[in-house]
């Protein structure tokens, strides 16, 4: 319920009240403040009331623990969601300004990798939208993921900077803040076990109202600032050591100072550890606050608290709980860890093996020695409740996170149906024996508000004029657009707003220094740089078809262009290569005269959420080829099929959902399924033997290797000829093959767009509303709520 002033007398009146600024003297970035602020006056009454009516009808809370929020701008969704677009536009038009550059002005808050991160914050606003109570906790960290740029083809990262502006969305609250211990003893004192840290950081709140569609309802993010318990040591400081006067601050503080850029290894362990605990710790203390000011009965938490682990990031949330309800509230240790999991359910995000959490028994133990005291009570208690087991919580002088976590949980989900079947034939193959009704699946899903409406307005408009706006918050209404894909005229349409986008799109490219053809094909990756994602297959299998154009540039080939974006953890040498490859291929490639027109690479910097939400409506052909049975489920796959882009893609993660609701004839299939692929690494130099049967493959790697492009990468083709555990050689030939079809399909336009209209009308189901609903009915048993 919006306030009724009017929204240009707000912006004026923060303008100068909370700014300082006279009118005639405001930047842009002050314009950008005093409409954010004026937009956060009118979210806190709907985020009051929806507090009020949680407290009113004692309804059950979740609680969404995770490292990452990849958040990206917030000023757009918020005035989206309040429907206050046209008003925006409008009071900045009176000042000369374009709301656009205004909205633009907004850093993206990028404290997340990638896909993990992104689906935190796509659930925090279907938690709003739907008006379930909830909480998403992290950390706030000073410097989010790093700026990427590029110097001859490289990767240069420079640290992100989001804070060094005002933050307009956040309240500090000072009052909300725990004390954060870590390493010291454990005693047994008059019969109670006592954990005495012997160093202590203050953990202290900021939150963020995230308000869902119509404003109905809001929920906060709380993210933890790491504090000194003591700022200063004045001692040190008058004895003249100005250094170690300020060393307890710079201490404490280094915990929320970076995000670790990599989500699939674990750098500098101990802070990496002391990180995860901080925030969990700090979260719990909060959820048990909070619910003490209302109950007084610990056993009816389950009934009250939803915890929901984003990966195992957060799961010495198990042990850390049990702690607090034994050590601290006298309960039996049996009973704390079965109200624990009554609580506790936990999302599993990938199989990759060297991805999955441990951290050494001795590192636990310093760290924590309480935790690791308790990982070997419930380690101990699981063997006594299953005589027959195999498994442990440790192995190797290592705690394994993903069997603690499964075991502390209720339920444990996959991320898409194919994830969730491998999970229990392989990670969690005899955990899932011991308890076959904890693992469930559900599908990821992205919020159209942000992926849709917002990102691509045109399309929306559409949509809309065709169907109604019901679609917005009930994505399967996307549905009745299906027999449109039969009318030439909304056809013609539907083209039209996808030119008009590509056309955005090819501004932007040349201003950045590669001119592309509106007309042509637009062909985009984007998502992390990673062997599994393979990149690298795509590069090259672009080098194969730029040198049969080469051979015969007059044989009516489709132009394409081709776009890739995304970022290499620093320490990935490999996956920097790759970077290096694709920009080198550009730089030949696209100053080729014979087949310029027919064939360019585009490779922005620095992919963000604010670069995705651009790209996205503007691309035509996803490039979802991950090798099968590594990629979870993917949520950059849905965000295209959405926006009406078709997929070239594997039988992987959710694309294998994807293809089967927009159906196989509206999908580009290609390469082996996640059993042929554990079959093919068996065979004896598989890769050799793919690029033997394959001129195309075998030209391509020559050309790498001889330099064609530069020198210094034979490491990629080492790779790819060799060992090639990610099956880059064995399906290059099926994807060379699906490309041609992809190819003469977009040669008959209007059957493409027939294609492409499909794809949107049936990935309605992608919501992540539907994905909340799910979580809500199976693993929470949470209602929604109407705010008061
Ligand atoms: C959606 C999204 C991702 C996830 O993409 P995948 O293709 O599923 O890996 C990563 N980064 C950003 C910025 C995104 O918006």
């Amino acid at each position: 319920m919006p306030t009724k002033t009017d929204l240009r007398d707000d912006i004026q009146h923060h303008l100068k009240y909370s700014l300082g600024k006279d009118a005639g003297h405001a930047q842009i970035t002050d314009w950008r403040l005093a409409l954010s602020y004026a937009i956060r006056d009118r979210i806190v009454d709907p985020w009051f009331a929806s507090t009020r009516a949680t407290y009113a009808q004692k309804g059950k809370r979740v609680y969404y623990l995770s490292m990452e929020f990849l958040i990206g701008r917030l000023l757009e969704d918020a005035v989206v969601n309040l429907g206050l677009m046209d008003e925006a536009e409008a009071a900045f038009k009176a000042n000369d300004l374009s709301l656009d550059d205004v909205l633009g002005d907004e850093p993206d808050a990028a404290l997340g990798n990638g896909g993990l991160g992104r689906l935190a914050a796509c659930f925090l606003e279907s938690l709003s939208t739907i008006g379930c109570p909830a909480y998403g906790y992290g950390i706030r960290y000073e410097h989010g993921l790093f700026k990427q740029s590029f110097h001859e083809g490289r990767q240069i990262e420079s640290p992100e900077d989001w804070l060094t502006q005002p933050h307009a969305w956040e309240f500090e609250r000072p009052e909300a803040a725990f004390r954060i211990g870590f390493g010291g003893s454990v005693e047994e004192l008059g019969g109670k076990t006592v954990w005495t840290p012997s160093e202590a950081v203050i953990a202290e709140a900021f939150d963020t109202p995230i308000i869902g569609w119509e404003g109905r309802w809001a929920n906060t993010l709380r993210l933890w600032a790491a504090k000194p318990e003591q700022v200063f040591d004045l001692d040190r400081f008058n004895a003249g050591d100005y250094y170690g006067a300020a060393e307890p601050e710079n201490l404490a503080r280094t915990i929320s100072r970076v995000l670790y850029p990599d989500d699939t290894t674990d750098e500098g362990k101990r802070l990496r550890l002391k990180q995860e605990f901080f925030f969990t710790a700090a979260s719990l203390r909060d959820i048990l606050r909070r619910f003490e000011s209302e109950y007084d009965d610990l056993e009816l938490l389950p009934q009250k608290v939803a915890i929901q682990l984003n990966d195992t990031h957060p799961a010495i949330a198990g042990p850390e709980l049990v702690r607090l309800l034994a050590d601290e509230k006298g309960m039996p240790v049996e009973k704390a860890i079965e109200i624990a999991r009554g609580c506790l359910s936990y999302t599993n995000h990938t199989l990759l093996p060297e991805a999955l959490e441990r951290w050494s028994e001795g590192l636990m133990r310093d760290l924590l020695p309480r935790h690791m005291q308790l990982i070997e009570e419930i380690d101990a208690a699981h063997a006594r409740e299953n005589p027959s087991r195999g498994v442990t919580m440790t192995d190797d002088g290592d705690v394994l996170m993903g069997p603690l976590a499964f075991a502390m949980a209720h339920k444990v989900n996959g991320v898409s149906a194919l994830h969730t079947e491998l999970m229990k034939e392989t990670v969690f193959e005899e955990l899932h024996r011991l308890h076959p009704d904890r693992i469930v699946n559900q599908t990821n899903g992205v919020t159209p508000r942000r992926w849709v409406l917002s990102a691509n307005p045109r399309l929306s408009a559409l949509i809309t004029e065709a169907i109604g706006d019901g679609w917005v918050d009930d994505l399967e209404r996307l549905s009745k657009l299906e027999p449109m894909a039969d009318d030439k005229t909304f056809r013609d349409a539907f083209a039209a707003a996808k030119r008009a986008n590509k056309a955005d799109l090819a501004n932007y490219l040349g201003d950045r220094g590669t001119n592309v053809d509106p007309d042509a094909m637009f062909d985009v990756q984007i998502k992390r740089i990673h062997e599994y994602k393979r990149q690298h297959l795509n590069i090259i299998e672009t080098i194969a078809h730029w040198q049969e154009i080469k051979d015969n540039p007059g044989a009516g080939w489709v132009p394409r262009v081709k776009i890739f974006g995304g970022k290499a953890a620093p320490g990935y040498v490999f996956a920097k290569e790759i970077i290096h490859l694709i920009n080198a291929v550009a730089e030949v490639i696209n100053t080729d005269a014979d087949t310029g027109h027919l064939l360019k690479v585009a490779y922005p910097a620095n992919y963000n959420v604010t670069l995705a939400e651009r790209l996205i409506p503007a691309a035509e052909l996803s490039e979802q080829i991950s090798t099968a049975g590594k990629e979870a489920s993917g949520t950059g796959n849905m965000k295209f099929a959405l926006n009406g882009a078709l997929t070239v893609g594997t039988l992987d993660g959710a694309n294998v959902e994807i293809r089967d609701l927009v159906g196989a004839e509206n999908f580009f299939l290609f390469g082996m399924t996640a059993d042929e692929v554990v079959k093919r690494r068996e065979v004896e130099g598989h890769a050799q033997k793919a690029i033997d049967a394959d001129p195309r493959l075998k030209r391509a790697l020559d050309a790498i290797r001889s330099g064609t492009f530069g020198p210094g990468f034979e490491g990629i083709v080492d790779n790819v000829s060799g060992p090639d555990y990610f099956l880059v050689a064995s399906d290059f030939t099926d994807f060379y093959r699906a490309q041609r079809e992809v190819e003469k399909a977009y040669a008959d336009q209007d059957a493409w767009t027939r294609m492409a209209v499909l794809n949107t009308a049936r990935s309605g189901w992608f919501s992540s509303d539907r994905t909340i609903r799910g979580y809500m009915r199976d693993v929470w048993y949470s209602e929604a709520l109407a705010a008061e």
